[in-house]
This record gives structure tokens, C-alpha cells and sequence, in this order.
């Protein structure tokens, strides 16, 4: 298979298995399709950082919506736009546990998750992990513009945080299914 890029999060996907090589049936392009990963990858980065949800501001949720709004189907194929979130999201990491990213002994805690992990995972915890991914993609297409109005639910945000993470750790099928079934 050639892996210049995958792509299967939405129902054009070719030959109803997954868009690879230079670009998607939708146009985007594999290096586009690479800055999203990153960008997911950096969103995980983010929720790991995040040991109690009361140190989170109001700028770290609505970096979390924005960032997986971003990565939905054809919401941008702007790479300079998406490389620019990918910094916001970093920022907002190193403002939640500072210093971590010069540590001298770093412990990989907080990095950034390897998306090419996931699409070489197992394939139930794959589909499992794809399908929150996915899901919670759609929501925050939902939390963004219900934000523009002024509402917001906590513990959809909170949601969002604990499916980052568990995207980038669990790797229990039992524990991913009951993450699905929230
Ligand atoms: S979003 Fe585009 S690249 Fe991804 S599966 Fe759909 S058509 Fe293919």
C-alpha cells in the first residue's frame, strides 16, 4: 500500500477502505493529511498535560474544540492555518506545565502522540480509537459554534480532554468500547 498519506474518516473515502498515496477523493493532499495527524497528535500532547481539569482555562478548551474542529474532513486544507494551530496547541501546553519541553531528563509524559501508532495499532483498537476520534471530531464541530453563541458544556469539554488521552493510551478493546458507549 502506498503510505504518503491515509485518510478514512469520512464515508468518501476510496474503495470504502481509506484515501492514500498524493491526495483524497476530497482533494486533500497527503501532506495536509499529514498536518492534521500532527495537529491530533499535538491536541493529545495537550490533554496528557492536563492532571486535573481545574487548571484549565478557558483558552485551553477552546484551543481543544478549535484544534479538532480543524482536523474535520474539509473543514481547512490550509496547511499554514493548521501548522499554525499545531503552535497554539503547543503553546497552551507549555503554559500548562512549563519547563516540561526543556526538561533535561524528559520523561515523555506530555509529548505529542504519533498518530502513525494508531493507524498501525490492532485493528479493534484502531476502530475503536478511530471512532472516538471521529466522534469527538463531529462533536467539537458542534461545542465550536455553540461557543460563538455563548454556550458551553463542561462536561462535553471534559469528554473531549479524556478522549485525547485515551486515543493516546488506552489499549484495552473492553476499556476503548466503554469510552465509545458514553
Ligand atoms: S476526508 Fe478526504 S482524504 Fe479523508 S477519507 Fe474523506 S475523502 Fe478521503
Amino acid at each position: 500500500m502506498d503510505k504518503k498519506m491515509f485518510c478514512f474518516q469520512c464515508e468518501q473515502t476510496a474503495g470504502c477502505t481509506g484515501c492514500t498515496g498524493n491526495s483524497g477523493v476530497c482533494g486533500k493532499k497527503a501532506d495536509t493529511a499529514e498536518l492534521q495527524d500532527k495537529l491530533t497528535g499535538a491536541l493529545i500532547g495537550l490533554a496528557r498535560s492536563i492532571d486535573d481539569t481545574a487548571m484549565v482555562s478557558e483558552n485551553t478548551w477552546q484551543i481543544i474544540i478549535e484544534g479538532l474542529f480543524t482536523t474535520i474532513t474539509n473543514v481547512s486544507f490550509d496547511n499554514a492555518a493548521i501548522e499554525n494551530m499545531i503552535q497554539k496547541v503547543r503553546a497552551e501546553k507549555d503554559a500548562l506545565v512549563p519547563g516540561c519541553s526543556q526538561c533535561q531528563s524528559p520523561c515523555g509524559r506530555t509529548d505529542d502522540y504519533d498518530m502513525q501508532q494508531l493507524w498501525d495499532a490492532d485493528e479493534d483498537i484502531r476502530s475503536l480509537k478511530s471512532l472516538i476520534l471521529f466522534g469527538i471530531r463531529g462533536m467539537a464541530a458542534y461545542a465550536y459554534h455553540a461557543k460563538v453563541l455563548n454556550y458551553e458544556d463542561p462536561e462535553v469539554n471534559h469528554f473531549f480532554c479524556e478522549a485525547l488521552f485515551k486515543i493516546g493510551y488506552e489499549e484495552s478493546v473492553e476499556r476503548c468500547f466503554l469510552l465509545c458507549s458514553k
